[in-house]
């Protein structure tokens, strides 16, 4: 099974996706977390990434493709895959179409998570991130153990630079603007397209998810 997650900056996308594919023992591809990882190793992707990153706007459709192309080298054939923040543009969905069709896939269910933007802000000024393992935690909402360290790596937790209340409403827009319209997209092709409701607690999202993809 290939399944898309769609939804806003800060709607649960990662959190819910780490948990089902940690339990079904299913690939989860998070192109925000590639990106992260090149930033860090100091690739030439990385490298070009960085500013876009920063400002809140979108990585060049083409940089993405290579990303995803190469990562998917590595995983098996038969693997569940659990795409986060990819795709982001009808550009990328188009591509991605044609990369699965060459190992015979093809996408089966789109989630699109939903919650109001004040829920989205609020989680996102709160977010702390682990930049060796990638954990998620939230200060004011699941907070760690011991304050900026990382329960499962010993971690030090930062606040995204792309976090900020600023960047965020920019991210917000883009979202709005490139990403909103992947909906209408995938309803005119045939995968099925199901709606979460993501502004409740973490289990009661991780049930419709789970719901929704059975
Ligand atoms: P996305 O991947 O969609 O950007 P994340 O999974 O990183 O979103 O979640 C954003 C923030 O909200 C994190 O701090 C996370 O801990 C918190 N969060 C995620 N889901 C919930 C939820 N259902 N209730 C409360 N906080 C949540
Ligand atoms: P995320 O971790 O999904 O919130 O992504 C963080 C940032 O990485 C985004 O604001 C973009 O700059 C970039 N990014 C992640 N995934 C993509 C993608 N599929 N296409 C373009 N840019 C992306």
């Amino acid at each position: 099974m290939v399944i898309i997650l769609l939804g806003p900056p800060g709607v649960g996308k990662g959190t819910q996706a780490a948990r089902l594919a940690d339990s079904e023992g299913w690939e989860h591809v998070s192109t925000g977390d590639l990106l992260r990882a090149a930033r860090r190793d100091g690739t030439e992707l990385g490298k070009k990434a960085q500013a876009f990153m920063d400002a809140g706007e979108l990585v060049p459709d083409s940089l993405i493709l290579d990303l995803v192309r190469d990562h998917l080298k590595g995983v098996a054939p038969e693997a569940g895959i659990l795409f986060d923040g990819f795709p982001r543009t009808t550009a990328q969905a188009e591509k991605l179409g044609g990369v699965l069709k060459e190992v015979r896939r093809k996408v089966g269910r789109v989630v699109v998570f939903e919650a109001p933007d004040e829920t989205l802000v609020q989680r996102l000024s709160g977010r702390r991130s682990c930049p060796d393992c990638g954990a998620v935690y939230n200060v004011h909402l699941s907070p760690p153990k011991q304050e900026g360290v990382c329960d499962r790596c010993g971690g030090k937790l930062v606040h995204r630079a792309d976090d900020t209340p600023e960047t965020v409403r920019h991210r917000l827009e883009v979202y709005q603007e490139l990403t909103q319209p992947l909906i209408a997209w995938y309803e005119k092709s045939d995968a099925r397209v199901v709606r979460v409701p993501a502004d409740g607690p973490v289990d009661d999202v991780q049930a419709d998810f789970r719901a929704a993809v059975r």
